[in-house]
């Protein structure tokens, strides 16, 4: 239940209300709007009686939300999230390139990729320092070294830098060494790491699960923000499918159908759903053009040689065109935006 409160509704009301909802037991949620003051009404275990919400004083409005999800969907908050991270927005019209290797390997490679993607027109770095792989024999990352590395590109670059928690027990360490925390895919339902998520202070990337639905990544991205973290960047990489032209399926309708259901920020990762290099600047486009706010794109000054995900990394000189192609398009994606922005109630 959305309780929306008039337009005058004094503080005094405000705080009538959010008592009356914990009379009940349940948890009361305020999200100031730029219009008006709505109240989440969380923790319910049936229905709830709009009736007794509607007679309180200053109450606008009672509305029921329909979806399982609360805090992500625009009926709780019908306006943009916009993510700052330092100089950097990402949401409602402002686009974020992300950009660098699979994995962190030596502080000259992190910091040669790093200079080319800045000049190129990259707004920040990934890397992983924990890398999640299907065999444990191959590369798993350089760890706290290459933490320590990816904080000394950004002192270095000004790049604000992403990379992956990958489990609990890492999660300090990255969250103390990173602009940006990413949880990859095969944690998207990880919900105690979801809840360590939703405690930080830092803004965080949850990557789509190989096989979730666009309901239990929004679930999961409920976790984040019922923890109290609302900084939080959806970012779609590819689903499992039958297709075996490509590592996997990019979903592109998971934009339009996300930006419909949620304020949070949608951006896309072509790299691990192509897991084709050749795939990897048409499906940028394809991102961009459905309405993503900005691209994770791998990037490598010498793929051949890469430690993982070498086929899908572009060459520094293609992640330029990209831009340059990028560039081209941007006021065409601004008038997309606009004519598909619902209209805040
Ligand atoms: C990554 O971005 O480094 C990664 C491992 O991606 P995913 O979790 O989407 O597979
Ligand atoms: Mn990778």
């Amino acid at each position: 239940m959305l309780v929306v409160m008039n337009q005058q509704a004094t503080p005094e009301q405000i705080d009538g209300v959010i008592a009356a909802i914990e009379k009940k037991g349940y948890t009361a949620r305020p999200i100031p709007g730029g219009q008006r003051v709505a109240i989440g009404v969380l923790n319910n275990k049936g229905a709830m009686d709009a009736a007794y919400f509607l007679g309180l004083p200053g109450v606008k409005d009672a509305i029921p939300v329909t979806k399982p999800y609360k805090l992500v969907s625009r009926e709780f908050q019908p306006e943009d999230t916009v993510v700052r991270i330092g100089d950097v927005a990402v949401g409602n019209g402002h686009l974020v390139l992300i950009a660098g290797p699979c994995a962190v390997e030596s502080e000259e490679q992190a910091l040669t990729i790093a200079r080319m993607v800045k000049k190129a027109g990259a707004h920040m770095f990934r890397g992983g320092a924990y890398k999640p792989r299907t065999s444990p024999y191959s590369f798993q990352g350089l760890g706290e070294e290459g933490l320590k590395i990816l904080a000394r590109v950004r002192e270095e670059t000004g790049l604000p830098v992403v990379t992956e928690a990958l489990d609990h027990e890492v999660f300090d360490l990255v969250e103390h060494y990173a602009d940006v925390v990413q949880i990859g895919a095969r944690n998207m339902q990880n919900y105690s790491l979801l809840r360590r998520a939703g405690r930080s202070r830092k803004p965080v990337l949850l990557k789509r699960g190989l096989s979730a639905t666009i309901e239990e990544w929004l679930m999961a991205a409920e976790y984040i923000l019922d923890g109290g973290n609302g900084q939080v960047i959806l970012c779609e990489r590819g689903v499992r499918t039958f297709a075996d032209h490509s590592r996997n399926t990019l979903d592109v309708s998971a934009m339009p159908v996300v930006s419909k259901e949620s304020h949070l920020p949608i951006i896309v990762d072509p790299s691990h759903a192509a897991g084709r290099r050749d795939q990897v600047i048409p499906l940028s486009r394809a991102a961009l053009a459905v309405g993503a706010h900005g691209l994770m794109v791998e990037v490598h000054h010498a793929p051949e040689q890469a430690l993982s995900d070498g086929a899908q990394s572009l060459y520094p000189w293609q992640f330029e065109a990209l831009c340059r192609q990028i560039q081209s398009m941007r006021e065409i994606f601004g008038t997309f935006q606009a004519m598909e922005r619902p209209v805040a109630s």
